[in-house]
């Protein structure tokens, strides 16, 4: 029982994309109990089970609360072989590794981020990294989630935010999931579609799935299609909206152009890296007239999409009929099925596409919506810039305007930034070169990469072959005992959630502080207070100009002397951010959300608004207007606010322009209008045959996140889901002689691993489909996973590997 005051303070969850606010209940310097923050928007109070025990996270018995060193690299892997140290002695060993690699060759070093950082943590990161040791070596795990959704928005819209937002969910008639389990992935979003069912009993539900989930169970209608046949299936409702002339012909005109994009786009994998352009906001594509892009479309017909996809005619016909009415509200929303695919950047695109078509966009109700896995994938990785090929604020390396301006903001010497101009390894990339031992020192911070990465078997040394990850010095900052610690040479105890303050970016571009409620456990320190003294013990006699390199880059945040902040978390985390405000100007038109000033549009906005109005008024959504000194956030992008009658409460929170056709501004594009570009089907990069013949499908439950680095760290959740299992259809069962719950071997091309299966989980695949979530790291599934990546935002596939099956 609490013996002193009940304070609460607000927060964000730690876990999912969601973004869920939060209200921390803290009694006696303990997290006492956390419940959800009706006065956040994005949840309006609504919590999952992960959000309900979020309080028991921090106090799991196996919490990392003291530095620790491996002194002999051979124990390395074994889960043995680390001993506790004291900071100085850590810190001075890592910035020492640090700074010898960066003198005898900086290609060598590189960082791995996460979308579990908070806002502030990564944009100093970035900052460090490419302003302090000019290293585009930097790349989130973010790069595995979403990096297709990215590359998507920037190909259709010139920028990478959507049009919609949660509160469509309230508006919508229709919604197709499209190879998405949003019931245990994003449960509390979920909660929002079955409330807005309940209250309308015309309100329906398709799910456009490859195996029965829990969120089929809540459909009226469920589409079992072959995987990656999704893209068969876009074009095929495109081709038929257009042949019977049910497209939305005003929207077409007024707003969209077609383009043809690259086609045979291959599939990288053995040669080890591809030369397709990271840096670059598109993919190459030539302009073409609706008329051939309609052409393209015409050999997806009914018959020929059906026999590809097994999807029926009939269901087909049904797509169709729901895109064609004029008065039908349809959202679409999908995450990992669609990004984790083969060609992740085309299915992507072809859901705007879709929507732009239908002219199924810009209406509250109406949206494609790209769901984020993590907290902070959109505000930490996307828009602060701690990807191997931007800058903050969705300026990329390549454009000497970005780096121009990027120098101004970090008040760097023109062309200092010049060094940076090539973009560094992407996420795969890094850990291939790693793999072959041309990584001399890897550090990660809130990742658990050797139970996450997809093809375990190389990037663990397991094949024989590529064993660099043992010549790796690596160093990971983490909260609790993970896989990657017992391939670490230093970990260093990272302070956990509410233990500092912090910001996150949600998927509607919600950013939401989270108050510090308690001290860090033990000697667990906030991650930028560890940045700081490597930086500091790296940059010792460096300069920039000049200036001292270290006081120039974060001299406003850190007294050397000290060695400690200058302000408490509150001041430093304001300050960071301040200055990443900058880059938001709005005559900067690259910026997030930024207008284009070639258009003279909306001069007013100022995108981000300053620091405490975060945590006034429980979170914003970017970009924020300031109007009689009250900051106020967008819901609705690219919509003037006056077109929308009929909704209520919209007018500033749409952001668009007035006057334009139907008061919709593409703000970003060059002539204010959309890319509609054909992304044809081409099939995956391995498919079932005699010797590999069932599809292989990977992802998340809802009692735990990711690697369950954490949630199996918290009791309740642990004995809620204790056992990852591999879910198969019983005929297929039958057929391999299998009984529930029998322990079977299962191998791919690229690697294997043990498991029980069952035909009783929480999955139903249909025949030649097998599916097991990756949260148990005592069936390191990832071992068999392949790691082809989409040739365009270079994110893997998690969902089609090939493999067999035997009785262990
Ligand atoms: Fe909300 Fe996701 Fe946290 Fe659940 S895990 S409370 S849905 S943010």
């Amino acid at each position: 029982a609490a013996t002193g005051n009940i304070e609460v303070k607000s927060a964000v969850c730690r876990y999912c994309g969601c973004g869920c606010g939060v209200l921390v209940s803290v009694a006696d310097g303990k997290v006492i109990q956390v419940a959800g923050d009706p006065d956040c928007q994005s949840n309006l109070g609504l919590n999952c089970i992960k959000g309900y025990y979020l309080g028991s996270l921090l106090y799991g018995e196996n919490r990392l609360t003291k530095p620790m060193i491996r002194d002999d690299a051979g124990t390395k892997g074994t889960g043995e072989g680390l001993r506790e140290a004291e900071w100085d002695e850590v810190l001075d060993l890592v910035a020492s590794k640090l700074k010898e690699t960066w003198k005898n060759d900086k290609s060598r070093l590189a960082f791995w981020g996460s979308g579990q950082q908070p806002i502030t943590e990564g944009y100093l990161q970035s900052k460090f990294w490419k302003a302090g040791l000019l290293s585009n070596n930097i790349d989130p795990n973010a790069r595995m989630c979403m990096a297709s959704a990215v590359v998507g928005f920037m190909n259709v819209f010139g920028t990478d935010e959507p049009a919609g937002c949660y509160s469509d969910i309230d508006n919508a008639d229709v919604f197709i999931t499209w190879g998405a389990n949003m019931a245990e992935a994003h449960p509390m979003l979920f909660s929002r579609v079955s409330a807005r069912k309940l209250a309308d009993e015309n309100v329906k539900h398709i799910d456009i799935t490859t195996l029965k989930t829990r969120t089929s169970t809540d459909a009226e209608h469920v589409l079992l299609f072959r995987p990656g046949t999704d893209l068969a299936i876009t074009n095929c409702i495109m081709n038929y909206l257009i042949k019977n002339d049910t497209y939305d012909k005003q929207f077409v005109a007024d707003h969209l152009q077609f383009k043809m994009g690259t086609e045979n786009i291959g599939y990288p994998y053995e040669d080890g890296y591809d030369k397709s352009d990271i840096g670059s906001k598109v993919d190459e594509t030539t302009p073409c007239t609706f008329e051939e892009f309609a052409a393209r479309l015409e050999d997806y017909t009914l018959e020929y999409t059906s026999n590809l996809s097994g999807v029926s005619q009939e269901d087909l016909q049904m797509l169709i009929d729901v895109f064609s009415d004029p008065e039908l509200r349809v959202m679409s929303l999908w995450t990992m099925g669609v990004n984790q695919h083969h060609r992740g950047t085309w299915m992507n695109h072809n859901l705007h596409n879709l929507h732009l078509i239908s002219g199924k966009y810009g209406k509250p109700g109406c949206t494609a919506f790209s769901l984020t896995g993590q907290p902070s994938a959109c505000g930490t990785a996307r828009e602060v810039g701690t990807f191997c090929h931007r800058l903050p604020a969705d300026l990329v390396v390549k454009n000497p305007v970005h780096r121009r301006y990027t120098e101004a903001v970090w008040d760097l010497p023109e062309g200092y930034l010049d060094a940076i101009e090539t973009p560094g390894f992407h996420t795969i990339k890094m850990f291939r070169e790693m793999s072959k031992g041309n990584i001399d020192f890897l550090w990660s911070a809130h990742n658990n990469w050797a139970q996450s990465l997809p093809n375990l078997t190389r990037f663990l040394g397991m094949d024989g072959e590529h064993e660099g990850i043992f010549d790796t010095f690596i160093v990971v900052n983490e909260v609790y005992p993970t896989i990657t610690c017992d391939y670490a040479d230093v970990v260093l105890p990272a302070a956990l959630w509410v233990e500092r303050e912090g910001q996150f970016g949600n998927a509607e571009r919600r950013t939401s502080v989270f108050q510090k409620c308690v001290e860090p456990m033990g000697e667990a320190k906030w991650d930028v207070w560890i940045m700081m003294q490597i930086a500091q013990r790296v940059l010792e006699g460096e300069k920039i100009g000049d200036a001292d390199a270290f006081d120039h880059l974060f001299g406003f945040i850190w007294d050397k002397e000290a060695g400690d902040f200058i302000g408490d978390d509150r001041e430093t985390n304001r300050a960071i951010w301040e200055e990443y405000r900058i880059f938001s100007n709005p005559e900067m038109k690259d910026t997030v959300a930024a207008i284009n000033t070639e258009n003279n549009m909306h001069m007013e906005a100022k995108q981000l608004a300053p620091y405490d109005e975060y945590i006034e008024q429980h979170g914003l959504t970017w970009p924020v207007r300031e109007v009689d000194g009250k900051w106020l956030p967008t819901k609705w992008r690219f919509t003037y606010g006056d077109q929308a009658e009929g909704y209520d409460q919209i007018g500033i929170e749409m952001y668009g322009q007035q006057g334009l056709a139907n008061d919709m501004s593409f703000y970003k594009t060059p002539d204010q209008k959309p890319s509609v570009v054909f992304r044809p089907y081409e099939p995956p990069a391995e498919e079932p045959d005699a010797d590999f013949p069932f599809w292989f499908c990977t992802g998340r439950l809802l009692e735990h996140w990711h690697t369950g680095s954490m949630t199996r760290n918290v009791a309740e959740l642990d004995r809620a889901l204790p056992e990852a299992l591999l879910n198969m259809n019983p005929a297929d069962m039958e057929k391999l002689g299998l009984k529930d719950r029998d322990r079977v071997r299962v191998t791919s091309r690229h690697g294997s691993f043990e498991i029980t299966v069952s035909n009783a989980g929480r999955t139903e695949p249909p025949e030649g489909l097998v599916f097991a979530p990756f949260f148990a790291r005592e069936t390191l599934i990832n071992l068999a996973v392949h790691d082809y990546y989409c040739p365009l935002s270079k994110e893997t596939d998690y969902k089609k590997t090939c493999v067999q099956i035997e009785k262990a």
